[in-house]
């Protein structure tokens, strides 16, 4: 039954449908069937937007769907964390501000251009018209460490670090009034946690963070929105579910000194029956086995990728 699997998502083409949709007073959610979310919020006096799309040609269209609700000045970006996919459409909004974290930002002097590459050839389809890129990189304009608050008129919004998990730099945004939460790559839903540049074992307790803010609506990273407290809870339950069950079973795995190769066959055999539906899984199991391995050995800090390591990783693990 083993057969040849395309690298990455060289091989995914099919175009998503796009969901954009309220879910609650000051919030919006640009969603598309376990592509890249976009969150929106409306203010008083200004719009913000966190998490860009790919490329300024994919923008354009969240840009017109804000434009069927509101003629306010799109002043802010925030960047959950650095991942190509999520910042490289910044330039089309805009912004007054760009906004992340100082640990997003050293992220992205320290292997943004290496993340660019890496992600482009991995999943090609999720960087329409590429071209649209300006060159460089996305540099925030302000970064905060911890958590600021941002006055959109009278709507107050946190911007908040509650913790390692995804990435070194995951940020939140949160409506506290309203409780409602952005929470980029910290949370999917029905979608596969890329955990490439991850930290399992800080991962769980910054969801515990999340679910002690008592969110009524999450915009997650990944899958539909989630506008009520139930669905909130299974989406956090869910995301906690795999990371855990991916690190037990890595690092047990790594204890008794067997080697990736192994680890990841026997880590996807368990794994499969419970999340192998989600969207990405194929995609998304190397790269986190192999960051998992590295977390349960010798590498507490994430390992660069490039698109060189991408291909050589695949090849090794799925020979
Ligand atoms: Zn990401």
């Amino acid at each position: 039954m083993e057969q040849t699997k395309h690298f990455a998502s060289q091989a995914d083409l099919e175009e998503k449908r796009i969901t954009f949709s309220q879910i609650s007073e000051h919030a919006w959610a640009y969603t598309a069937e376990g592509d890249p979310n976009t969150g929106i919020i409306i203010g008083d006096d200004a719009v913000l937007v966190a998490d860009t799309q790919a490329t300024p040609a994919m923008a354009a269209d969240v840009i017109a769907r804000i434009r069927t609700v509101t003629d306010k000045p799109i002043k802010y970006v925030v960047l959950t964390h650095y991942h190509a996919v999520r910042v490289l459409g910044a330039s089309a909004y805009k912004p007054q501000q760009i906004i992340a974290s100082q640990d997003t930002y050293d992220l992205i002097v320290e292997r943004g251009e290496q993340d660019k590459a890496s992600e482009i050839g991995r999943f090609p389809r999720l960087f329409r018209d590429v071209d649209s890129v300006p060159s460089g990189m996305t540099w925030p304009t302000i970064t905060f460490q911890g958590e600021m608050t941002l006055w959109l008129g009278k709507l107050e919004v946190q911007i908040l670090q509650l913790g390692r998990g995804h990435t070194k730099g995951d940020t939140v945004v949160w409506l506290p009034q309203e409780r409602t939460l952005l929470s980029g790559d910290l949370v999917e839903f029905n979608a596969t946690p890329y955990a490439g540049d991850a930290y399992f074992t800080h991962w769980p307790k910054t969801l515990e963070n999340i679910a002690a803010l008592k969110p009524k609506a999450l915009v997650p990273g990944r899958g539909a929105a989630l506008v009520d407290p139930q669905s909130v809870a299974n989406g956090l339950a869910g995301t906690r579910g795999f990371i855990k069950e991916l690190y037990e079973n890595v690092s047990a795995g790594a204890k008794t000194g067997a080697d990736l190769k192994t680890v990841y066959k026997e880590t996807v055999t368990k794994l499969r029956p419970t999340y192998g539906h989600w969207v990405i899984f194929d995609h998304c199991m190397p790269f986190d086995i192999s960051r998992a391995y590295d977390e349960a050995t010798r590498y507490p800090d994430p390992r660069i990728w490039t698109a060189e390591r991408d291909v050589e990783m695949w090849k090794s693990l799925e020979s």
